[in-house]
């Protein structure tokens, strides 16, 4: 793991100083497995995506942070406080972060999910009242590529309280109403909080979307691993029926039904 690659000071020295060659051949000679990075900047980060070099990316998000204006340095938030009257909208640089790594089969391993515990303390949090511990988790799960979030725990009950995750339901685990106390920009944008189900046909409204968003970035390429896992999918988009009833119920106004169709239209044609 090549850790905390925020600048282009250590973009240089890992890329260009020799360290990067020095991991892929302890991989060609098979003395490790894999390769990862970690980072708390998305450009950087991208950055280091686009080199081809790393299977796997430890990257710090939360709701918070994915709603902090572009220029700020994330970290900053955890010693200065987050501003929630500065919160627009999910940062689309960080968005498109997880919507690229997504594209190049690229797992992201979740680290501050909770915000240091920030985000789950009534004296820090940004938003009217803390968030929970299953909707941090939550929030974390369903960016896409993400596929571990990692929470620290002091004591038992706060171990507990993690795995109490499993079992959550939907209501627990919903972080929409945070959103919904912003001044933002949401609207059409799909979050994946999956707040439009249940689909009568069973379409994972929140994954479709998911592959859509990654197929929108260059619909001439999208990567086979995407249209392969849409593809896998029990029900598609070409299975929507129109009904509306998830458009009712969406916070942020997604037009659901035509982008069912817009996918199956990428997908299955
Ligand atoms: S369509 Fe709306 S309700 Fe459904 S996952 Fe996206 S943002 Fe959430
Ligand atoms: S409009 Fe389509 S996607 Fe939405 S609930 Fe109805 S069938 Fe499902």
């Amino acid at each position: 793991m090549l850790f905390f690659i925020d600048s282009e000071e250590d973009f240089n020295k890992v890329f260009h100083g020799g360290l990067a060659d020095y991991a892929q051949k302890l991989k060609q000679n098979g003395d490790i497995g894999h390769i990862g990075f970690s980072s708390h900047k998305p450009d950087i980060a991208a950055k280091v995506v686009q080199t081809g070099l790393a299977e796997v990316m430890m990257f710090s998000i939360n709701l918070a942070f994915d709603l902090c204006p572009p220029d700020k340095y994330i970290l900053d938030t955890l010693t200065d406080g987050w501003q929630k009257d500065e919160f627009r909208g999910l940062d689309p640089q960080r968005a498109a972060l997880y919507t690229l790594c997504e594209q190049k089969g690229i797992g992201i391993s979740v680290m501050k999910t909770l915000g240091a515990g920030k985000l789950i303390s009534a004296e820090h949090t940004p938003f009217s009242k803390p968030m929970s511990v299953n909707q941090c988790i939550h929030y974390a799960l369903s960016r896409p590529s993400v596929f571990s979030t990692l929470v620290g725990s002091q004591t038992a009950d706060e171990v507990n309280e993690s795995l109490s995750y499993l079992e959550a339901g939907d209501t627990d685990k919903d972080y929409t109403p945070f959103l919904g106390e912003l001044n933002n920009d949401f609207a059409g944008n799909c979050v994946y909080c999956s707040h439009c189900q249940p689909c009568p046909v069973d379409i994972d409204i929140a994954t479709v979307n998911k592959y859509l968003d990654i197929a929108r970035l260059d619909k001439k390429n999208i990567p086979p691993s995407v249209s392969s896992h849409y593809r896998s999918l029990k029900h598609s988009g070409s299975a929507c029926i129109a009904c509306g009833s998830c458009e009712n119920r969406c916070p942020f106004g997604v037009p659901i039904i035509k982008n069912m169709t817009e996918a199956a239209e990428l997908f299955e044609k």
